[in-house]
C-alpha cells in the first residue's frame, strides 16, 4: 500500500509532516480504527486518537525497561493503540532491535529481543568485521563507530545492517529517532539542536529542516545531493542514539575500559593457538600486556590490593623503559608500594595506565606489527592443525592477532581525536533565511545523544503538524528526565514550559 516513490534528493525547508508519513500514519489509523471496533469503540477515521508512546534514555536499563512495558502492553492487548512510538538514548537501542522482522508482530519481536538479551554476546571477529566495512566506506570513522559496534554486539547482542529507511512500509507505531547536533547543544542553539530520524525522514525539528532518510549522510550543498553515500545501518544508529559518553572527553575512561573489555573477558578475544595438538596461550609481548590491562581493569574495583599485585610486577617488566605520550616514564609504580596503595589510588593508576597504552601503542605492539609473534601464524596453524585432533579446531579464534591489530590502529587512535557521530551537514552552503549562517557554514555535523539535552523525546511529538493527541512517556532515568544526564552541565533548562512556548500543547 505505502509503495515508495522516487524521493526528491532535495533538502525540504518545511514545519510540516512530509506526504509519506501522512500515508504511512492515516494507514496505521485504519488499523487503530479496527482494533478500537475490536474493544467496541466505533468511530470515523478522522476521530481515531494519535497516541504517542515514549521512552526515556538510560542506557541498558531504559532498553530493558521499553521492552518489559511492551511485553505489558501486548498482555493488556494495548499495542494496537499506538500511532507513534519515539525513543531517545537506550529506548533507541530496543526500538531498532524491534522493528527488524517485518513479518513479526511488534509483541513476537519483543519476546525474541528479550531471550536474545539472556544470551551470549556476538563474537568479537563479528564486531570487527562491520567495523572493517564501515572504515571502507566511509572517510569519518569516530568514536560513535565503535560504540555502534560495542553496543549492539556487548548490549543488545544482535547486529542489525537493516537501514532505518527499510521500515517505510511497515504499518506499526511510526518509529521516531531522536539525536541532537553536539556543537548547537554546546552553544545553547534550542532551535538546531533537535534531531530526529524516522523511516521517510531525517532533520531538524526545530529549524524544520529534512532530507530523505537515505540521503542522510550523503554530501549536500546549497540544498542539493553533490554525492551520494551509502545510508547508515541500525549499528550505527544504535551507536549515535545511545552516544551519552560522547559529551565531554572526561568520559574518556568509561570508552577506554570498554575498548579494554573487548580484548579482555570470557565471551571476548581469545588470545590461544594450537601447537602439538595442544592449545596453548601467545605469550608474546602484546599479548602479555593486554591481558594485564584486562585484569587490572576486572579487579579495579577490588579492596584487595593483593589480587593485582602479580599482574602489576609483570606489567611494570613488560613495559620498563617506555615512556608516556607526554614524555615522561610511563612506569613509576613499584609492587611493594602497590600492596600500600589505597583503592583511590590503584584505581587513578589503573585509569591512567589503560589510557596511556591506548595512546602509545605503536611501542608495545611491535611483536605483533613486526610479525615476530608467530602464535597464529596461517601457515603455522595449518601445520598445527595436521598433527592435532579434529576437536582443537572448535577452540581456536584463527585470525585473532589480526582483529586485535586493526583494533589498535584504528580504534585506538581515536581516543585521541574524540570525535563523535561526524555526519555531513545537508544544510552545507544553503541560502534560505530560516537556516541560520552558523549552520549553513558548517561542512560536518555532530550527532549524539539526545539524553544530553532532555532525556526524554517530546520534541518531535510536539511538532503542531503531528497533531498527537495523547502523549505516554515512559521514563526510565536515573534522576529527572527533563534535567540533562550529565553531571557537568548547568545549563540545559530545555525544560516542558519552554518547550511549550514554542509549539502547541499536547491536548
Ligand atoms: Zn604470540
Amino acid at each position: 500500500m505505502l509503495k515508495q516513490r522516487d524521493t526528491p534528493k532535495s533538502v525540504r525547508l518545511s514545519q510540516s509532516i512530509n506526504d509519506e508519513e501522512i500515508k504511512y500514519v492515516t494507514a496505521r489509523k485504519t488499523l487503530i480504527k479496527e482494533w478500537l471496533n475490536s474493544q467496541h469503540i466505533y468511530c470515523e477515521l478522522e476521530d481515531v486518537p494519535n497516541i504517542a508512546l515514549l521512552g526515556s534514555g538510560g542506557g541498558e536499563r531504559a532498553a530493558v525497561g521499553m521492552l518489559g512495558s511492551l511485553h505489558q502492553l501486548a498482555q493488556d492487548n494495548l499495542l494496537g493503540s499506538l500511532l507513534y512510538m519515539c525513543g531517545v538514548s537506550g529506548t533507541t537501542w530496543c526500538m531498532s532491535s524491534l522493528y527488524s522482522d517485518p513479518a513479526l508482530s511488534l509483541s513476537e519481536r519483543c519476546d525474541e529481543v528479550i531471550n536474545k538479551l539472556k544470551g551470549p554476546k556476538v563474537d568479537l571477529s563479528k564486531a570487527v568485521e562491520w567495523l572493517k566495512l564501515r572504515k571502507e566506506q566511509n572517510q569519518d570513522l569516530n568514536l560513535t563507530d565503535f560504540w555502534g559496534a560495542f553496543t549492539a554486539s556487548y548490549i543488545m547482542k544482535e547486529i542489525h545492517t537493516r537501514r532505518l529507511s527499510e521500515d517505510s512500509h511497515i504499518i506499526k507505531p511510526y518509529p521516531i529517532y531522536s539525536a541532537i547536533e553536539l556543537n548547537c547543544h554546546r552553544q545553547d542553539d534550542t532551535k538546531g539542536v533537535w534531531f530526529e530520524m524516522t523511516p521517510h525522514e531525517s532533520g531538524f525539528s526545530g529549524l524544520g529542516a529534512f532530507v530523505p532518510t537515505s540521503c542522510l549522510g550523503s554530501k549536500f550543498e546549497g540544498g542539493t545531493l553533490r554525492e551520494k553515500r551509502k545510508e547508515m545501518d541500525m549499528v550505527l544508529l544504535q551507536g549515535i542514539c545511545g552516544s551519552a559518553i560522547a559529551d565531554k572527553q572526561m568520559n574518556n575512561v568509561e570508552v577506554v575500559k570498554r575498548i579494554w573489555g573487548l580484548f579482555g573477558g570470557k565471551d571476548s578475544m581469545r588470545m590461544e593457538f594450537v601447537s602439538r595438538g595442544k592449545v596453548k596461550v601467545c605469550e608474546c609481548v602484546p599479548s602479555r600486556v593486554v591481558r594485564c590491562v584486562s585484569e587490572l581493569i576486572k579487579y579495579a574495583d577490588d579492596p584487595d590490593p593483593l589480587k593485582t599485585w602479580k599482574v602489576i610486577t609483570t606489567l611494570g617488566e613488560l613495559l620498563e623503559g617506555h615512556v608516556s605520550s607526554n614524555g615522561e616514564m610511563l612506569w613509576n609504580m613499584d609492587s611493594e608500594r602497590w600492596k600500600r596503595t589505597s583503592l583511590v589510588e590503584r584505581k587513578e593508576f589503573i585509569e591512567t595506565v589503560s589510557l596511556e597504552l591506548i595512546l602509545t601503542s605503536d611501542s608495545w605492539t611491535k611483536d605483533w606489527e613486526d610479525k615476530r609473534c608467530t602464535c597464529n601464524d596461517e601457515g603455522m596453524y595449518g601445520r598445527s592443525l595436521r598433527k592435532s585432533e579434529k576437536k582443537d579446531k572448535v577452540s581456536i579464534t584463527n585470525s585473532w592477532i589480526t582483529d586485535a591489530l586493526w583494533i589498535i590502529k584504528n580504534i585506538f587512535p581515536l581516543v585521541k581525536t574524540w570525535e563523535w557521530g561526524t555526519v555531513s551537514n545537508f544544510l552545507f552552503k544553503i541560502l534560505d533565511t530560516n537556516v541560520p549562517s552558523s549552520m549553513a557554514s558548517k561542512e560536518k555535523i555532530h550527532l549524539v545523544d539526545a539524553g544530553l539535552k532532555i532525556n526524554s523525546p517530546y520534541p518531535p511529538v510536539l511538532r503542531t503538524s503531528r497533531d498527537v493527541d495523547l502523549i505516554i512517556s515512559l521514563d526510565f532515568s536515573a534522576g529527572d528526565p527533563f534535567e540533562a544526564n550529565t553531571h557537568t552541565h548547568t545549563h540545559n533548562a530545555y525544560s516542558y514550559s519552554s518547550l511549550s512556548e514554542e509549539h502547541d500543547v499536547p491536548r
